[in-house]
């Protein structure tokens, strides 16, 4: 078997742990004779997978009984139509942070049903920073802010809860969920894709005050509704078993392997031996964020030169270190560094980088 050391942005690289427990009870799940995706959702062992994994979100996010945990399809592209269908109208409308590509997104979908504005944009200066506090225009009619908490494409990520006043404050955060200790209770919505840092594509979680998502408007389809979700606990329809079941596997490993604090010690370390690299490299490599705006889950810099790019990405996949290349509309390199990326492999490519630059310079 050869495992490598995948920076892939999402799906993204799990913890080897969790895959080869799944591998292990795969063909009889909990004494069932079945695994896991032929099992029904109606199941005594499917629904303790599925409480277990909710149970166990919340526990990390040190949350209470006011918040409920939500499994929904449809990724977190569908999150970005269903806030606004639920929550906005012209009179009290969705306000949105621009920082990158997905809180664009995320603000398309609100336009298109015209009730949609800018809290703050860092458009102009190509994402290469999320706003600060003071540049944030809070509109006390706003049923909701909306942040992006890591810039996944562009490499920002908040380092600080914006204060948005009386206003509910709603994030996505697809790509840094769990990665480290958040005061959660400062956010009355939170959503991320799993396919990030917590698990397989196929569900989304969100994680909600239970005042907020107990009653949708009469006038949005079942599947629409966060109220079906909740009332149902996301088992109205068929939920995405697997993907829950790994979710909450992954939620395990992270509460076994010392919670949020330790994630968090883990990740800083990775995140500095990168950017050290970047740093000490004479400007061999340029950095896209500003300093104070890094991400410590994905990490973008750029090379003098295309050419020096392919051959960067090429020579890396030799030394097992695969997934590195940018995405397209920023360009250069994108290292994914999420919890499930072991400190070696940082170190592995920091090496990496630094060897590189001494023959490439
Ligand atoms: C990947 C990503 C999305 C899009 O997720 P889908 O599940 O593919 O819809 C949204 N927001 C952020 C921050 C992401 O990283």
């Amino acid at each position: 078997m050869k495992r490598i050391y995948n920076f892939n942005p999402g799906p993204a690289t799990l913890p080897l742990e969790v895959l080869q427990e799944a591998q292990a009870e795969f063909l009889d799940f909990d004494d069932s004779g079945m695994s896991i995706i032929e099992i029904s959702h109606r199941s005594k062992p499917y629904e303790r997978v599925h409480n277990q994994a909710k149970a166990d979100i919340l526990e990390l996010m040190n949350l209470g009984d006011d918040y409920d945990v939500l499994f929904i399809q449809g990724g977190a592209s569908l999150q970005f139509a269903m806030i606004p269908l639920n929550f906005a109208t012209v009179k009290n409308p969705g306000s949105y942070v621009l920082s990158g590509t997905f809180s664009s997104n995320a603000y398309k979908e609100a336009k298109i049903l015209g009730v949609a504005e800018v809290a703050a944009s860092t458009k102009d200066e190509n994402f290469k920073r999320v706003p600060n506090q003071d540049e944030l225009k809070i509109n006390p009619n706003a049923a909701y802010v909306h942040v992006c908490c890591n810039n996944t494409i562009y490499g920002t990520e908040f380092h600080y809860v914006p204060d948005t006043g009386n206003v509910p404050l709603f994030a996505d955060m697809s790509s840094d969920m769990l990665s480290r200790p958040v005061d959660f209770k400062k956010f009355s919505l939170i959503y991320a894709g799993v396919q990030k840092n917590l698990g397989p594509a196929g569900v989304v979680i969100v994680v909600a005050k239970k005042s907020l998502i107990e009653q949708s408007l009469e006038t949005l389809p079942t599947m629409l509704r966060y109220d079906t979700f909740y009332k149902k606990n996301s088992l109205y329809n068929t939920p995405p078993a697997f993907s829950i079941y790994m979710v909450g596997k992954v939620a395990a490993w992270i509460k076994n392997s010392g919670g949020l604090v330790e994630m968090a010690r883990r990740n800083s370390i990775k995140a500095k031996l990168l950017y050290d690299a970047i740093d000490n490299s004479d400007g061999f490599y340029r950095g896209h964020a500003e300093k104070n705006s890094r991400s410590f889950m994905n990490v973008t810099f750029r090379l003098p030169n295309d050419e020096l790019e392919k051959k960067f990405v090429a020579e890396a996949l030799e030394h097992n270190l695969s997934g590195v290349k940018g995405h397209r509309s920023v360009g250069g390199m994108r290292a994914s560094i999420y919890n499930a990326m072991p400190i070696d492999g940082a170190q592995a490519l920091a090496d990496f980088m630094n060897a590189f630059k001494k023959s490439n310079a």
